[in-house]
């Protein structure tokens, strides 16, 4: 059993019947559904992303950040000469029908933005009630605020027993520490692989039991999803896409196999593959 804990609901690009012929293709039974956080946007080209993975993954963090800073403009991002936006209230409800009308199959991530929606735990109050809504994803990245501004929310979500699902951002953005000593019973997970800190993410696995990470996108690639399952150990590395970004299939949707081959080709024993495809996020997602 698969199951995909980061995927964005971008029916544009990927509707609900294509998504459930491409799940059933490579065998994926759940797919945990983010809602949507930005309107159409481009493919980071793949030279761009391997410069920038290299970058954060060591000494040129900070150039990274000055490069993500640079591209930050009010209401979204810019890339060259265009613009695209950033929706700063997530609308959770496009994820709460297609749970409803597919009970078996999604599941949904909560998205708060507490640094803009004046009553953030109104609106977790209101659809983690909804069923099939397993967590809440942040975005203090692309939404761009410190997490010393998540403590409410982080508090009430430790009390629910609900998971957070977060993309980091750079330094006060992305106090994974804090988070993780603050709220010890929380389980965090880290999307793509503790980006944009990789490494020096992985290094407080032992100060963070509660620190988890996910393996999607193509924030990573092959090498680096290898050695985030090597120093974090396979059961805190949980199976994720991003899709329907990144990968691409031939007929453009996208392309299912990509990180499930790479998870596949990992020097694993079956008991770790499967905590890492499913049984790490039927643990934290409450799934059992
Ligand atoms: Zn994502």
């Amino acid at each position: 059993m698969i199951l995909d804990c980061h995927a964005h609901f971008d029916p544009q690009l990927l509707d609900v019947p294509t998504a459930l012929r491409k799940m059933d293709e490579v065998g994926v039974a759940r797919v945990a559904l983010i809602p949507p956080l930005n309107g159409p946007i481009p493919d980071t080209p793949k030279h761009l992303l391997a410069v920038m993975r290299h970058l954060m993954n060591g000494r040129g963090r900070p150039l990274a950040e000055r490069i993500h800073r640079h591209a930050m403009v009010d209401g979204g991002f810019k890339l060259g000469k265009l613009a695209f936006p950033i929706f700063p209230l997530p609308d959770n409800e496009p994820v709460a029908e297609v749970l409803r009308a597919h009970p078996t199959r999604f599941l949904g991530w909560v998205f708060l933005n507490p640094a803009v929606d004046p009553t953030p735990l109104d609106t977790l109050e209101r659809y983690r009630t909804v069923p099939g809504m397993v967590g809440v994803k942040l975005h203090p990245h692309w939404h761009d605020y410190r997490t010393e501004v998540l403590g409410p929310v982080l508090a009430r979500c430790q009390e629910l027993g609900l998971p957070v699902l977060i993309h980091l951002g750079f330094g006060e953005r992305g106090d994974f520490r804090a988070i993780c000593r603050d709220y010890p019973r929380l389980n965090v997970i880290s999307a793509h692989a503790g980006f944009p800190f990789y490494k020096d993410l992985w290094r407080f696995r032992d100060e963070c039991p509660n620190l988890h990470v996910d393996l999607s996108s193509p924030y990573i690639d092959e090498r680096l999803a290898r050695a985030t399952v090597a120093a974090m150990g396979a059961e805190r590395c949980l199976y994720g896409t991003d899709a329907p970004y990144g990968f691409h299939a031939e007929d453009s949707s996208y392309d299912y196999g990509e990180i499930l081959g790479w998870v596949a080709r990992m020097p694993l024993s079956e008991v770790e593959r499967d905590a890492v495809l499913m049984q790490n996020a039927a643990r934290l997602l409450r799934l059992e």
